[in-house]
């Protein structure tokens, strides 16, 4: 999905009321779409493309103008002096980070939600904020200035991480994957580095948002996430919006116990789905088992696309034990996708086929039969495209309205 999203200013005057607040706002939409559909026009032809009076046009010209939105330029029309009208690039921009256990995605969007740039390093499994904060600056300095954006031009910038955060503050709660990370004011750290506005979430849920907003799950009204990678977690999204809890912990799927008296979990619970389900056990088992070969998840992807017969079998237990977390998530969401991501997905069609088969035998047939279950189509840039759409959600709720078409 491309929808072109630019913004303007809201300069309503206080006796606005809603209705007329609305109105003005639906013809300004109006103004925008026929700009975006037939290119450059004059205010005479923008008034008969849309049926609104030549006053009304040239005062949304107006507003636009001053927002840098549409540019004008004299011109002589039918013989007549008149005045075209055309859209602006947008100069704003926003950046998402996506900071993993073992990597550091950066990606660059202007408003329209095309990317103009991307950087990726790789990071020592353990790093620590004090380490990872600085070269998350030196990063977004190298990308802004490779790609010549100023940094005035950056409304914001989103941030994945793989662990829970505490609403508003951006306080890490919990982060197994990142354990040095647990108990910082992410937030204002962030900000401070970047020096940039900042918002952070979880990244599963990150995952989530960017299915909402483009590829084939664009649109979903109710979407769940599952990215399985050193963890499980599972992102909700329901109409665009992210479920969110006032602990900051949600989507625990990999804490759900599946195994009665099984495996010790480092949560203190026995059985839970990540012990039997994370690239780290994946990984764990084949180098136990077949260490003539040097497995890592790159590999095992391979030997997955090869058709890799014990490598395509763990993933379809996998995949079971995901199912049987999962059933009663559908039981209880009954939702409209299922889309499964993290860095196995490459290589996850028995992990997908193990998963789907579970839930269908152990959900309610109702609940999941129109459910679609695929695999991610945004690899694994899903979670930074995620981060750069909470990022441009983020700065149009501050005071400005969305004009999109
Ligand atoms: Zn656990």
């Amino acid at each position: 999905m491309t929808t072109m999203a630019v913004r303007t200013r809201v300069v309503a005057p206080q006796r606005d009321t809603g209705s007329q607040k609305a109105l003005r706002e639906r013809n300004i939409r109006m103004v925008v779409a026929t700009l975006r559909a037939q290119g450059p026009r004059t205010q005479a032809a923008l008034a008969r493309a849309t049926g609104l009076s030549t006053g009304t046009v040239s005062s949304i010209v107006r507003e636009l103008e001053t927002t840098g939105l549409v540019a004008t330029a004299s011109t002589i029309s039918s013989g007549r002096r008149s005045v075209e009208v055309r859209l602006a690039p947008d100069p704003r921009v926003v950046v998402g980070v996506d900071i993993g256990r073992t990597h550091m995605r950066m990606l660059g969007w202007d408003a329209g939600r095309r990317a103009w740039g991307e950087q990726l390093v790789q990071l020592a499994p353990g790093h620590e904020p004090f380490e990872t904060l600085p070269l998350a600056a030196e990063m977004l300095d190298g990308l802004l200035h490779e790609h010549h954006v100023d940094r005035s031009r950056v409304l914001c910038c989103g941030v994945a991480l793989p662990a829970s955060l505490e609403p508003v503050t951006g306080r890490v709660v919990q982060a197994s994957v990142l354990p040095n990370w647990a108990g910082v004011d992410l937030g204002e750290a962030l900000r401070d580095a970047l020096g940039v506005p900042v918002v952070l979430e979880n990244d599963a849920n990150l995952g989530a948002l960017a299915h909402y907003g483009a590829g084939q799950h664009a649109g979903a009204h109710s979407l769940v996430y599952v990215k399985v990678a050193t963890g499980v977690g599972v992102g909700l999204s329901f109409d665009g919006s992210l479920y969110r809890s006032t602990t900051g912990i949600t989507g625990e799927i990999g804490h759900v116990p599946v195994v009665d008296n099984g495996e010790l979990c480092y949560c203190g619970n026995r059985g839970c789905l990540e012990t039997l389900v994370s690239t780290r056990r994946l990984v764990g088992d084949l180098r136990r088992t077949r260490p003539e070969r040097t497995w890592d998840v790159p590999e095992v992807v391979r030997a997955a696309q090869d058709g890799d017969v014990m490598v395509n079998r763990l993933l379809y237990d996998a995949g079971v034990a995901l199912g049987l977390a999962l059933a009663p998530v559908c039981n209880l969401l009954s939702p409209d996708d299922v889309v499964l991501g993290g860095p196995l997905a490459a290589g996850g069609q028995a992990l997908l086929e193990g998963m789907v088969a579970t839930v269908r035998q152990r959900a309610l047939p109702a609940t999941t039969g129109r459910t679609d279950f695929a695999l991610t189509d945004l690899g694994e840039t899903a979670e930074v495209q995620g981060a750069c759409l909470l990022a441009l959600q983020a700065s149009l709720r501050s005071g400005d309205v969305l004009v999109s078409n």
